[in-house]
Order: C-alpha cells, then sequence, then structure tokens
C-alpha cells in the first residue's frame, strides 16, 4: 500500500516515511474531499495531483473534486484573484452574485459527497462559497489559503471573509500573508517534489546537452536565474549584478531562463526591456522557454555555478528551493519567501542591490570551498522543511488535531 510513498525515501530518508506512516493511522478510511477550482495548470492543481495519490497510499479515503462555472464566474475569481493580492479595483455586485449563485449550485452536486466528508479542504478563494450551502455537514472544513492575503482590498476581503469564517480552520504559506481570523490559523509553507522533472536526479550527460544546446561553454562559469520575465523578478538588476561580477571573473556567463511571452502582455515588454539591455552581449543568454520544459530548467539549475533570485517582492519563491535542493547557495534578494529559505551567510546570501548580488558572487567564485559547504546545507534545508513530505505530514497534524475529539469520535494518537 505505501508503494508510492517508498519512492520518496532516498530523498528523505525512510523515518520520514514511518513517520508518516505512524501519523496517518488514525486517519486511515476517513474520507477527505480536496476541492479546488482547475485539473490542471498552475501551483494547486500540481500540488493536488501528489497530495491526493501520497494520502491515498496512507489509507486515507482521499478524493479531489473541481468546481464547474461560467465565464462570469471565472471572470469573478480572477477579479477577487487580483483584489485579494492588493489590486484596488472594485468587484461590480452583479459578478459577486454570479460567485454565490455558482458556489450554490457546485455544492448541490458535491452535496453527498462534501456532506459526508470527515475533512474538506477547500482551496483558495473559489470553492469558499461552498460550505454555507452544505448544511448537513458532518465533517471539519478547512480553508486553504495558497494567495498573499496581506493587503487585500477590503470591500473583496469582507465579502471573502463572511464565506472563510464559517470554516473551522485556515491554512497560509507564510505568516505575512494571513488575515486574523476567528477560527484556529496554520502556517503551511508550499515545498517541492523531489521525484519531479524539475528536481530529479539528472543524468551528466542529460546536462551536458542542455549546456550544448544554448551554446552555454562548460569550461566557463555561469551564473543563473529562473523567473517569469516581471519587474518583481528584477531581471535587469540580475543583468546588472552580472556586469559588476564579471569585472572579476573573466569569462563569466549568464543565463536569464523564463516563460514564454505568448499571453502575457507586461511579459513581453519585460522580455524587451531585458533584450535591450543585454545589448547583444554574447555571454548573456536569455531564454524563453515552453511551460513544460521542467527538465531543462532543472539541468540549468544544475549547471548553474551562482544561482540568483533577486526578486524585490516574492511570495515563497519555489526557485530558490529548487536550486537548494540542486545543492545550489542562493544569492536571493531579501524579501517574501526567500527569507524563510536562504539562511544568510550558511545556505546562501540575502541581497539588497545588484552590487551586493555581485559582491557575494565574486566572494562565492573565490571561495569554492564555502559554495560546496553552503551548498550542501541548502541540501539539507530543503531536505528538512520544504519537501512535499513534510507538507504532506502538517496536513496530517491538522487533520489529527482536528478530528480529535469531534462529536464524542475520538481519534487515538499512537
Ligand atoms: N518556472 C518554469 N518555467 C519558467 C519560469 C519558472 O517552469 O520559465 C517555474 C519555476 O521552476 C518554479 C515556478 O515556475 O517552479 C515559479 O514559482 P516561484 O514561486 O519561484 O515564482 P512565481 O512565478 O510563482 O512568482
Amino acid at each position: 500500500m505505501h508503494e508510492l510513498l517508498m519512492r520518496y525515501a532516498p530523498a528523505c530518508g525512510e523515518d520520514v516515511i514511518r513517520q508518516l506512516v505512524q501519523l496517518a493511522e488514525p486517519l486511515r478510511g476517513k474520507r477527505v474531499v480536496h476541492v479546488n477550482s482547475t485539473r490542471a495548470g498552475g501551483g494547486v492543481a500540481e500540488i493536488l495531483e501528489k497530495l491526493v495519490p501520497l494520502m491515498r497510499s496512507l489509507g486515507i479515503d482521499a478524493q479531489w473534486e473541481v468546481i464547474t462555472g461560467s465565464g462570469d464566474f471565472f471572470q469573478c475569481t480572477k477579479r477577487m484573484h487580483n483584489a485579494l493580492q492588493g489590486e484596488q479595483t472594485p468587484i461590480p455586485r452583479a459578478l459577486l452574485e454570479t460567485y454565490g449563485r455558482t458556489n450554490q449550485e457546485n455544492a448541490g452536486r458535491l452535496q453527498a459527497q462534501l456532506e459526508d466528508a470527515d475533512l474538506v479542504f477547500i482551496h483558495d478563494p473559489q470553492p469558499a462559497g461552498l460550505l454555507r450551502h452544505c448544511q448537513g455537514r458532518r465533517g471539519k472544513w478547512i480553508w486553504r489559503c495558497h494567495i498573499d492575503l496581506g493587503h487585500p482590498q477590503r470591500q473583496v476581503w469582507n465579502f471573502l471573509r463572511a464565506e472563510v469564517v464559517l470554516h473551522d480552520a485556515s491554512i497560509f504559506s507564510l505568516a505575512d500573508f494571513a488575515q486574523a481570523l476567528p477560527h484556529p490559523m496554520v502556517l503551511i509553507p508550499p515545498s517541492i517534489d523531489p521525484l519531479s522533472d524539475k528536481n530529479c536526479e539528472l543524468d551528466p550527460a542529460e546536462i551536458d546537452a542542455v549546456r550544448a544546446r544554448f551554446g552555454l561553454d562548460a569550461q566557463r562559469p555561469l551564473m543563473a536565474q529562473v523567473s517569469r520575465f516581471d519587474r518583481f523578478k528584477d531581471p535587469l538588476g540580475v543583468i546588472r549584478a552580472f556586469r559588476l561580477a564579471k569585472d572579476f571573473i573573466p569569462g563569466l556567463q549568464l543565463v536569464l531562463a523564463g516563460g514564454g511571452a505568448t499571453d502575457d502582455p507586461e511579459a513581453a515588454a519585460v522580455l524587451g526591456e531585458v533584450e535591450l539591455a543585454a545589448d547583444g552581449d554574447p555571454d548573456i543568454h536569455i531564454l524563453a522557454l515552453p511551460a513544460d520544459a521542467h527538465r531543462t530548467i532543472n539541468a540549468l539549475q544544475r549547471a548553474a555555478d551562482f544561482v540568483l533570485q533577486k526578486s524585490l517582492r516574492e511570495g515563497f519563491g519555489l526557485t530558490v528551493a529548487e536550486a537548494m535542493w540542486k545543492g545550489k547557495p542562493v544569492i536571493g534578494g531579501d524579501t517574501g519567501g526567500i527569507r524563510l529559505q536562504v539562511v544568510n551567510h550558511h545556505t546562501g546570501f540575502l541581497v539588497n542591490s545588484p552590487e551586493g548580488a555581485a559582491l557575494r558572487v565574486r566572494y562565492l567564485h573565490h571561495h569554492r570551498d564555502k559554495l560546496q559547504q553552503m551548498g550542501q546545507r541548502a541540501r539539507q534545508i530543503v531536505r528538512e522543511n520544504f519537501l512535499i513530505t513534510r507538507h504532506l505530514r502538517e496536513y496530517l497534524t491538522l487533520m489529527v488535531s482536528l478530528l480529535r475529539g469531534q462529536d464524542g469520535q475520538d481519534i487515538r494518537l499512537s
């Protein structure tokens, strides 16, 4: 039964697997339903794709349901998403009514399953309106917020808050992303999957092939940042840091790898600015990769001597954990979740300027032993804190504590 889970043992250690099995013991056979608004695309779907089978491999009767809605509904939830992350545009009442109606319809469709579940995880704002229509529910409901609610537009947050407070607990990714709520609130940071194409071990030949494909010289040092072409990721700051560092490191090369700029006008503009700043420098490699280039990104992160994530503002910063897992110390902007991952001078460096970043690149170049040591510690920090197995453990812990003692139904803790 634990076959899937056992595949993670080489990455996280067998003790961790044993602990998960033990922790899940009181949850065996419990009905758990995760609800979100899309089966594919985006981080939430990606994590559910892994977590639901892992829960099932622990004997939990976990299911994943997706709510459906009209174009108006998704227009409303898109605006909600932007407003909750700080955009000041209000949402017309008619759209908010569509939100309520769509949740009511979905609650009707999923009623039996939701009301019968022992635990329901509602992911993000889209399905948060289901609970008020499930009056006969017998289980505990958890609202799992994946977005940054630190500075929401008030009208929209007040609307959503009225739904969220009906839940029994909320989960946020970082303390800075949370709003005060009158029920238990838990912080559970995101995680990476060590077995995914993005993070699995690669054959050196595959890394060499990626170098060759992009004209990178294996004999010369390489600096890299993997990020969407977005001003908050500060690609121009990275180019400036590269130019400063190059004065001290002859032959230094730079890769800026990001997603293709097809459907985001701002990304296209930023890519244009980046190309302008690179000014045809043959040592600056700007790569617009397709969305599914996971193994290519994996190889580039492994090929890099110096990994930067020079964000000016950042959510969690998954790319940081990805690089650290590959044994790279990260030179990261002193902001958001980067601070949670990069322990300054220990697993990387926190910087506030291109000059600071260049200085750290130069330091690591001249102290390869330190680079090695910091990289090993970086991998260890990820192993202990940011793998999907830790994510699963924290969900299990919360599930056990919420079910414990509920309605006289005592959960036995081993
Ligand atoms: N990513 C990717 N292709 C790209 C750029 C980024 O697959 O061209 C991935 C990256 O490896 C990471 C995620 O997208 O897994 C970005 O997450 P992060 O938290 O770093 O930043 P966000 O884009 O969510 O602000």
